[in-house]
């Protein structure tokens, strides 16, 4: 018995990187008929055990419980999701302070959604290199809001040496999505750390004999140094998840404290009297594009 990772499904077969080989592997049917309300019992991302058959090809025998994981769209009801990826140990959201601007709304909205899926959020903030005066205090200012609120936040730029060291600190040996807009430099900068990247995509593809077709697939894409990024369709979206109203102040850490002060216990602080998240902003203990982002995610539920 061997322990993988799963890092490439197709639905009817898994590629599990044991950390020495990647084994194209199957699933016995008894785990589909256990399984009955999921399609796909198994996740890019999982943790199993497998064995090897007499032609080299795998079994799975076992799926560890998962840590984590993300859906197309996440529900409290578990019944009939798609799991994009699981097991991941942090989400990066990716924007650019320039072409395109930094967009609060957008880190805002990723961080509920992180929250919601218990993945850590990391914020890149990229291309500092083209940042005059004003966007470098922007950056900062960002900083001082997301590093206050205990996000770890980063700035790079694929010119800068000293910020890719950090970047490759980061991704090292862990599991990490890249969440972001077009544009912003979400390939250059796994490019710039890890140049044979690209290559390893090929590899894997090559060695799974599927040709163009996979690709549509969810997959982990091994580091040359260790850790992988997953690369899923749909998880770029990482849309706003499903939750109540008068909830999702509960995924804004300023806000927990001030919402214990609100009149009504459902209070989704928009517009209720005697508020104690409006309060907050009042004073000034609340940031002007959080509170913003707030209600924009609100309307949107
Ligand atoms: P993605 O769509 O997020 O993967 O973005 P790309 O990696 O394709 O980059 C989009 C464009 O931004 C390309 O023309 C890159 O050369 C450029 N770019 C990426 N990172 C940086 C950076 O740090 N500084 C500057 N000046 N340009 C960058
Ligand atoms: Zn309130």
């Amino acid at each position: 018995m061997q322990k993988g990772r799963v890092i490439q499904s197709t639905g009817s077969w898994y590629l599990i990187d044991t950390g020495e080989k990647v084994v194209e592997s199957r699933l016995p049917g008894r785990f589909r008929l256990e399984n009955k309300q999921v399609t796909n019992p198994i996740a890019v991302g999982d943790l199993v055990d497998i064995v090897i058959n007499d032609d080299a090809s795998g079994s799975i025998e076992k799926i560890h419980p998962r840590e984590n994981y993300i859906t197309r769209q996440a529900t409290h009801s578990k019944k009939g999701e798609q799991i994009l990826v699981s097991n991941l140990d942090q989400a990066c959201v990716v924007q650019s302070i320039k072409k395109p601007r930094v967009k609060e709304g957008f880190i805002d909205r990723f961080l509920v959604t992180c929250e919601a899926y218990e993945v850590k959020p990391v914020i890149i903030i990229n291309k500092m290199d083209l940042a005059k005066s004003g966007g470098k205090a922007f950056a900062e200012e960002l900083r001082e809001l997301y590093t206050e609120l205990g996000y770890e936040f980063l700035t790079t730029s694929i010119q800068d040496e000293e910020s890719l060291k950090k970047l490759k600190e980061l991704l090292k040996e862990v599991t990490s999505a890249f969440i972001g807009p077009s544009g912003v430099g979400k390939t250059s900068l796994i490019n710039a750390i890890d140049p044979s990247f690209d290559l390893k995509v090929n590899e894997v593809s090559d060695f799974s004999n599927k040709g163009k077709h996979t690709t549509t697939f969810a997959r982990l894409i091994p580091l040359s140094f260790g850790g992988y990024i997953a690369d899923t369709p749909g998880i770029r979206e990482f849309g706003l998840v499903n939750i109540q109203p008068w909830e999702l102040s509960l995924f804004f850490p300023e806000m927990l404290e001030p919402r214990q002060h609100c009149q009504f216990s459902n209070c989704t602080h928009a517009h209720e009297p005697k508020c104690g998240v409006a309060e907050a902003f009042e004073r000034g203990e609340i940031a002007a594009s959080r509170y913003q982002s707030y209600l924009n995610m609100l309307d949107s539920l």
